[in-house]
């Protein structure tokens, strides 16, 4: 091993990842609890067919169908009107987001976000050589725009990174902030909208801002509100000139004829996944009122997961939930741990087996 010229920042290194536990109650990384409906199977099975057959051929580079669907949707849930050409898709937003950092990082520049968030965020910004800098969150995990700006004068940023709803707070920021963080900085500001349709209602998206911000890039995902974390589909929405030069650093056919096919197919079924996602964001409101009731601190979510606390020793709790065969997640602030909505009888079981564990008095 130490005779490969490995770069000095990967040198050991674990690949990143949580835990994938095969445990009966899974509610560690935020994914939709409810599979696809028969109906999309057997209409995506029929779409894979009919793209198998065409496998000996690459796909459509510029994924073009696929795009011009995107935008459909996006019109459909906040109304704002996109061009194909201001939609980018790519395998997962983390495809995205690394895109994003190979186009607007690399050696000698600086990717700012504020922190607790996205653990995945510095190691994007390690794989493209792009220093990495954060700013503290509030108490209540907001952004102060006082101290945002004085980071940004601090550090001259070229990539601004917010994340809204964040993850692993459930905390979407003003659009007032993301129109100052824009106003401050010559660099990109990327708002991570992964969470944006379990938002609550009066909580704006930051696609309203595209047509006056010529440096803003909203991504979005289908992995988390679309139930689709397993085909890898994620996208952007920026001015054209940003995406043009996503369109350069990307791998040539990055996105699979098959990734296309489904993802389309997904598209045509949004009213059914809106409607889950209408019954989560209602279970995510509820269990936070549980959790507070139950005299632990929760913090204010418009995502699909609920970060709770504080524990002295948080771990303990974690081991005894997986104990009782619910597994969460440990992360986040010290003393917190986050918790995705599941099913009504998943969110149950991890009731039960928190209220054992909590009683068992051992935290
Ligand atoms: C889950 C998540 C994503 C989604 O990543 P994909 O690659 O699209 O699965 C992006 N950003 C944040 C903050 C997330 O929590």
């Amino acid at each position: 091993m130490t005779d490969l010229p490995i770069r000095d920042e990967l040198r050991g290194v674990e690949p990143y990842g949580a835990p994938q536990l095969d445990v009966p109650v899974r509610l560690n990384v935020n994914e939709n609890p409810f599979p696809p409906s028969e109906q999309l199977v057997a209409d995506a099975a029929r779409a894979v067919a009919h793209a198998v057959r065409d496998l000996n051929r690459y796909p459509d580079r510029e994924a073009t169908t696929l795009r011009e669907r995107l935008a459909g949707y996006l019109e459909g849930e906040s109304g704002v009107t996109l061009e194909t050409s201001q939609v980018w898709a790519a395998n997962g937003s983390n495809e995205i987001m690394l895109q994003i950092l190979q186009a607007f990082g690399g050696p000698g520049r600086t990717a700012l976000s504020f922190a607790p968030t996205y653990s995945m965020y510095p190691e994007y910004a390690r794989d493209t050589s792009t220093a990495w800098v954060t700013a503290q969150r509030e108490d209540d995990f907001g952004i102060d725009e006082d101290r945002a700006l004085k980071a940004i004068a601090e550090h001259q940023p070229t990539v601004v990174l917010v994340a809204s709803p964040n993850n692993p707070t459930g905390t979407a920021v003003p659009l007032d902030l993301v129109s100052a963080l824009h106003e401050a900085t010559d660099g990109v500001v990327v708002v991570d909208e992964a969470y944006a349709e379990f938002r609550r209602d009066g909580v704006p998206s930051a696609l309203s801002l595209l047509d006056t911000h010529p440096r803003l890039i909203v991504t979005r995902t289908m992995s988390k509100a679309f139930a689709f974390a397993g085909a890898r589909l994620g996208y952007a929405a920026a001015g054209r000139p940003i995406i043009d030069v996503l369109r350069v650093v990307r791998l040539p056919y990055h996105l699979s004829a098959v990734t296309q096919a489904v993802a389309v197919v997904a598209l045509e079924h949004a009213a059914e996944l809106q409607a889950r996602v209408a019954q989560l964001r209602d279970e995510r409101d509820a269990l936070a009122t549980w959790l507070r009731d139950a005299g632990l601190e929760v913090a204010e979510s418009d995502a699909n997961f609920v970060l709770f606390g504080r524990f002295a020793d948080r771990h303990a709790v974690w081991q005894g939930l997986l104990d009782h065969g619910v597994l969460i997640r440990e992360t986040g602030p010290d003393g917190w741990l986050r918790v995705s909505v599941g099913t009504p009888d998943e969110t149950t079981a991890f009731k039960v087996a928190l209220s054992d564990v909590l009683r068992e008095g051992t935290v």
